[in-house]
């Protein structure tokens, strides 16, 4: 029997009863419906039966794609004076966020928050390799003095993998250019007592200092010299270009920058103890753009009277406060000054917060309660922790935060403090801890203990007993975020593509007047939208 209109089950037609005949009135038809499809953000938030969200109990509806992914935009405010151009941010944490992380997350257009688990002397040093930092150029090269012998710089030439090392009157940095040594000079020299000046090259190649990275590249190019030293207006070394490098001198368009200047934009956090005072002192001196309070529970007169120091003291400075996760938190810090807030308290990867204090509050209800309210008064919000995927980051930004702040999913780089090391099961990992874990409180980096000179997130001055709200492990290795953060990115822009929203901006508007719909995720719909039914798989995430 031939089919005329419908389906078939078990042979048999099923015909269904059109309702309109005419399918080009697709559209109008939907339009007559007095509602959308999926729910907007209150009805998925108040859904009471739910209580409160986290990352994984729903989905993005996806809306139309009418535009290339490329054309997402995803610059997003991070303080209320601050824009960056991608919304990521590495967090505070001593197995995250030194000066290799924040100055790469911050080429490549978000922003690294330099830990606290370390003296203030230290955590300055890094704020001004952060500020001094020039793609491209070496700004830490390893120098010799005109007393090292050809022995030691053969040390130190296995030590560090090259052999180039300039040499200078002080035998540092800032100090007279007066020769270099190569791989060549050092190499057979039958004396190892003899000092470098009577081996190394005199004959130099400089670039003046504010040479552009394109023309240093040239002169080193046509020089066919190893090395490049680039040198101020009285002949002192400032930094180096090394031919090595070359290739690998990438461009960076979207690098973090403040309006009129070259150099990246640099972040730090800090308590609110009164020595954290002297520490700020010491980071603005370095030339720190951002401070982040970092309180595991941020409402406190601590923090609002740090608010008002910072504000009083460093009127150009911008604070982030927090962490909140209501309202009534945020409320306080918004009036005591704060230009940003940091969303999340027992989300993390590493936190046991949860378990142990009681408190928290689930991560996506926390961003919205908070960012909802923030928005209100232009504040910019942080959705910090419990990011385990792109799809996250994109959740975070549709509860309304701006930036999301990640301290697992970004341990397990090439630009985070420590080494990768391989474990029992034979994998390559990192070593990744909560800040409130009692390895870092106890941690004596500074020579002087955690609790005069490190991070005093996770404990008071007067604390007997250290009460853990972290764990430490590892995590696996994931190559340079000179790879993984242009991955995150790409998939945001795609994710974008789908939900059909253009910015950052436009997704929170339209998620704000109901136009981006949502669907909360049973178990069993969770367990549907991740790899099932495979015998076994890899799961690669780029290439
Ligand atoms: P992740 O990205 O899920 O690993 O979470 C990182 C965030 O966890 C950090 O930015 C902090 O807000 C938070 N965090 C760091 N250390 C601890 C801890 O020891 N306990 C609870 N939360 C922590």
């Amino acid at each position: 029997m031939p089919i005329a209109n419908g389906d078939v089950t078990n042979g048999t037609p099923i015909s269904h009863k059109v309702e309109v005949q005419d399918y080009r009135k697709a559209l109008q038809v939907l339009e007559s419906y007095d509602s959308r499809d999926g729910l907007d953000i209150k009805s998925l938030l108040n859904s009471k039966d739910n209580g409160a969200l986290t990352y994984n109990d729903f989905l993005v509806l996806p809306g139309y794609i009418g535009f290339p992914a490329s054309d997402v935009s995803l610059d997003s405010p991070v303080t209320k004076r601050i824009s960056l151009k991608t919304p990521l941010l590495s967090s505070p944490m001593d197995t995250v966020t030194e000066e290799s992380m924040a100055i790469h997350m911050a080429l490549l257009g978000g922003l690294g928050v330099i830990h606290h688990n370390c003296s203030a002397e230290e955590q300055a040093d890094m704020v001004r390799k952060v500020k001094r930092y020039e793609n491209g150029f070496i700004s830490d090269p390893v120098v010799l003095s005109p007393k090292t012998t050809v022995g030691e710089a053969k040390d130190l030439k296995d030590k560090w993998g090259f052999g180039g090392f300039p040499v200078t009157e002080s035998g540092q940095l800032h100090s007279k250019l007066i020769g270099i040594i190569t791989t060549r000079d050092i190499q057979f020299h039958p004396n190892a007592e003899d000092l470098v000046t009577e081996v190394m090259s005199k004959d130099l190649i400089t670039a003046p200092s504010g040479t552009t990275l394109a023309e240093a590249n040239d002169v080193l190019r046509k020089s066919r010299k190893g090395k490049l030293p680039i040198v101020d207006s009285d002949g002192n070394l400032v930094s180096l270009l090394s031919r090595s490098d070359l290739l690998k001198n990438l461009n960076f368009p979207l690098a973090s920058k403040l309006p009129h200047s070259k150099q990246l934009i640099s972040a730090a956090a800090i308590g609110t103890r009164p020595d954290d005072r002297n520490r700020l002192q010491q980071l603005v001196e370095a030339g720190l753009d951002i401070v982040i309070l970092d309180s595991s529970q941020g409402n406190s007169m601590y923090q609002v009277d740090m608010i008002k120091h910072i504000k009083e003291k460093y009127p150009q400075l911008d604070v982030i406060a927090g962490n909140v996760v209501t309202r009534e938190q945020a409320a306080t810090l918004i009036a005591a000054g704060a230009d940003g807030l940091r969303i999340g308290m027992g989300s993390g990867s590493a936190c046991i917060t949860q378990e142990v204090m009681a408190v928290g509050r689930p991560q996506a209800t926390a961003v919205h309660a908070v960012a909802s309210f923030a928005a209100r008064f232009g504040v910019p919000c942080i959705a910090d922790g419990g990011i385990q995927n792109v799809g996250h980051i994109v959740k975070g930004i549709a509860m309304g935060a701006t930036t999301v702040m990640m301290g697992g999913l970004l341990a397990g780089t090439t630009e985070s403090p420590g080494k990768s090391y391989i474990n029992r099961e034979g994998k390559l990992v990192k070593a990744y801890r909560g800040m409130g874990s009692i390895d870092a409180m106890e941690d004596k980096k500074a020579g002087g203990g955690a609790k005069s000179a490190g991070t005093a997130r996770y404990f008071s001055e007067g604390d007997r007993l250290l009460v853990a709200q972290g764990v430490s492990g590892s995590v696996l290795d994931r190559g340079s975020v000179t790879k993984f953060v242009p991955y995150l990115l790409a998939g945001i822009q795609h994710s974008m593509q789908d939900i059909g929203v253009k910015s950052l901006v436009e997704l929170r508007d339209e998620v704000n007047n109901g136009r981006v719909r949502f669907e909360l995720r049973t178990v069993s719909a969770q367990a549907e939208g991740n790899v099932h039914g495979l015998d076994s798989f890899e799961k690669k995430l780029f290439s």
